[in-house]
């Protein structure tokens, strides 16, 4: 049996893969992280840290990137419309998924960093459940164990700690979630945060302009007040643009 377990270079996927390196054989432990290229440099070298702290490899698996898929989409992604996640984590996902362990027959189970307390949706969440899943039409079960499901904010940064590994960076930084960034459930101070960091604003802009040449018309990947409130924190603002 395998032990995948998904990293996204947060604090609870770091607190699943010590669990599961506590509590399982190493040697069954296959840490993946599924890049959206759209990620924080800390968050990668983030990665490299826990690789050279825990003696471990953290499998990569490439995706098209958030530009690509964004230009191939004619769109960007918001809260309500999230096919980021669909098209650059759970599909490259899925594929390495069954080409590595459905399509050989080995027997497998991934775990993930979801807890109840995190969101109304996530309430719910138990702690072993098996999902059916496809891959270029054929469908597989996942089955899906949330070690930490019940596990609070303050249990995680603590178990963090006492297994002696440091946070993502970034949370010292006022960030309260890390993924993509930015990433549409960015909060108003992460906002800000991105307002004062000109090359990632930069990097912002430059996927709103490529969508807007495509489109013909000017968009832009928050909501118009929360651009507006961007904008307004910003230090870099090219004097044509107009929010629509
Ligand atoms: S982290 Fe945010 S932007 Fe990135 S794929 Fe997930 S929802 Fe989309």
């Amino acid at each position: 049996m395998k032990y995948i377990v998904s990293i996204s270079g947060g604090k609870d996927s770091t607190a699943c893969l010590l669990y599961a390196l506590n509590n399982l054989n190493r040697d069954d432990v296959i840490p993946v992280f599924c890049d959206t290229k759209w990620e924080h440099e800390l968050t990668y070298e983030y990665l490299d840290y826990l690789e050279h702290k825990l003696n471990i490899s953290i499998i990569r698996l490439e995706s098209e990137g958030m530009l690509s898929l964004c230009i191939r989409k004619k769109f960007m992604p918001n809260r309500i419309m999230r096919f980021c996640t669909k098209e650059l984590k759970i599909k490259p996902f899925n594929k390495w998924l069954y080409e590595n362990f459905v399509s050989k027959n080995i027997d497998f189970i991934v775990i993930q960093g979801i807890r109840r307390e995190e969101s109304k949706s996530r309430e719910n969440t138990l702690t072993f459940v098996e999902k059916k899943q496809t891959y270029k039409g054929k469908s597989f079960i996942v089955k899906t164990l949330y070690p930490i499901a019940y596990w609070s904010e303050k249990e995680v940064f603590e178990y963090i700690a006492k297994n002696g590994i440091e946070v993502n960076p970034l949370y010292k930084r006022g960030f309260t979630r890390v993924g993509c960034y930015p990433c549409v459930f960015n909060s108003k101070y992460e906002l800000m945060l991105l307002a004062d960091d000109e090359e990632y604003l930069q990097r912002l802009r430059n996927l709103e302009n490529e969508i807007s040449k495509i489109l013909n018309k000017k968009v832009t990947f928050f909501p118009p007040e929360r651009d507006k409130f961007l904008r307004s924190k910003s230090l870099f603002a090219p004097p044509d643009y107009q929010v629509v």
